[in-house]
């Protein structure tokens, strides 16, 4: 018995060599970009006329004299600005076309199979404005963002890397729960499925969606704007339920991002040890020194407003929606820039799907209005974000070793912030997918 273990282990060894050796014989890939400027987002500057050489997916060096290769494919962006790709924290970009009215109700007259269909083009619109990777947070139809990640991954259609949650982990009637039906209507298994209400309740929903393939697990801390029967105001899951969901999270090596936009919904969940807080619309001085004193990121979406308020002028938007809405934005952009002034770390996060997917860069002129200056707002969606994700050794900087994940603009984002707005050059793992 030994023996043939021995020998299968043998075997095993041949063919594994053989595997590594014609791969080997495949030579990759060699780029050259000529980059008239590159903003280095680690040390907070703009370097000029710089050569990154690429091997592949990934970067093998950048500086201003490496030697071009003989037989490298030579970029030409000699006029153009090179950022590191960018990030957006806090997407949905696998809930379908969405509706005019912004009521997840909507999803009621659909199939699963076509809300993931119709997210095809948000990956796409995402990925070519810029968004080389985004960490999604939530479907109301659970696992599909899990199907459109692993579709990106297998190469069957175009989209950033996508970090998912499975789906939302919520009190029942809660900010993540499909609500305004009629009870007496049986929703189907995966509407509910993140639904909980009790510490080990939390666990168990955790702990199915390590199974299920989740990334990083999406908690509901407060009410919600865009749910019927929700109070933003409020205060949902507990402390008790939300440091069950981060030491069951912390279990399977998963970080928690938690919503809330009130003030104990937000203290609770810094409380709780969560890696970032969503929205913290209403955070207060407490919650504000709270987390800076747990290192924890907020991801405020203060870009969002303008496409409720918009919507809102269409008469499309449920009245419940619009009244959950009023002042939530100004306060929050208030606090945004108190958070900023106290030196809290931030990342750059926009809830796409509220507003349309190729607009998320629409964001930054309003980090920048709100107190944050042009390469700040830059970190936020780019080292911020990759290091808050737990991947910054793979991306959201420029850098030997990490992915190739570049893009470009024709003017200067330092002296311009709405130039990301406008980007002209997209690669992604070495792989250009727009120019
Ligand atoms: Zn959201």
């Amino acid at each position: 018995m030994r023996y043939r273990v021995f020998v299968c282990a043998v075997l095993l060894w041949i063919l594994a060599s053989a595997a590594m050796s014609q791969q080997a014989a495949v030579p990759e890939q060699l780029t050259a970009i000529k980059a008239g400027r590159v903003i280095d987002v680690e040390n907070g500057r703009v370097l000029d006329k710089q050569i990154i050489l690429l091997r592949g997916k990934k970067i093998e060096v950048i500086g201003s004299d490496p030697k071009i290769p003989a037989g490298a494919k030579v970029l030409d962006l000699s006029t153009k600005t090179v950022l590191p790709g960018l990030i957006d924290c806090h997407t949905h970009l696998a809930d379908g076309a969405g509706d005019v009215s912004g009521d997840p109700i909507s999803q009621l007259k659909k199939t699963a199979s076509q809300v993931v269909l119709e997210s095809v083009p948000n990956a796409r619109l995402t990925l070519e404005s810029g968004f080389t990777t985004v960490r999604d947070v939530g479907v109301y139809r659970a696992l599909n963002d899990i199907a459109l990640r692993d579709a990106i991954n297998k190469g069957y259609i175009v989209g950033p890397r996508m970090f998912v949650a499975g789906a939302y982990i919520t009190i029942t009637g809660g900010a993540g729960a499909m609500t305004g039906y009629a009870p007496d209507i049986k929703l189907p298994w995966d509407f509910n499925y993140g639904e909980a209400n009790s510490p080990w309740e939390v666990r168990q929903k955790v702990r199915l969606l390590a199974h299920d393939g989740a990334d990083h697990i999406k908690v509901l801390s407060s009410g919600a704007v865009l749910t019927h029967g929700s109070n933003p105001n409020s205060q949902e899951f507990t402390l008790e339920e939300l440091q069950a969901a981060v030491s069951e999270a912390r279990n399977f090596g998963l970080r928690v991002a938690a919503h809330a936009h009130s003030p104990d919904g937000i203290k609770n969940a810094i409380r709780a040890g969560v890696a970032s807080v969503e929205h913290a619309t209403m955070i207060d001085d407490e919650g504000i020194a709270l987390a800076k004193e747990h290192g924890t990121y907020l991801d405020m979406d203060i870009y969002d407003e303008e496409c409720i308020q918009a919507a809102g002028k269409t008469g499309n938007v449920p009245a419940d929606f619009l009244e959950h809405d009023r002042d939530l934005g100004e306060i929050q952009r208030r606090n945004f820039t108190k958070a900023v002034r106290a030196g809290v770390k931030m990342t750059f996060g926009t809830d796409a799907g509220v507003c349309p997917y190729d607009v998320a860069a629409h964001q930054f002129a309003f980090m920048v209005k709100y107190g944050m200056t042009p390469m700040q707002a830059i970190q936020a969606a780019t080292i911020n974000a990759a290091t808050l994700i737990g991947k910054p050794e793979q991306f959201g900087s420029l850098r030997t070793g990490k992915f190739a994940d570049i893009i470009a603009v024709d003017g200067d984002p330092i002296a311009d912030i709405r130039q990301l707005e406008h980007v002209t050059f997209v690669m992604k793992e070495g792989v250009v997918y727009k120019q």
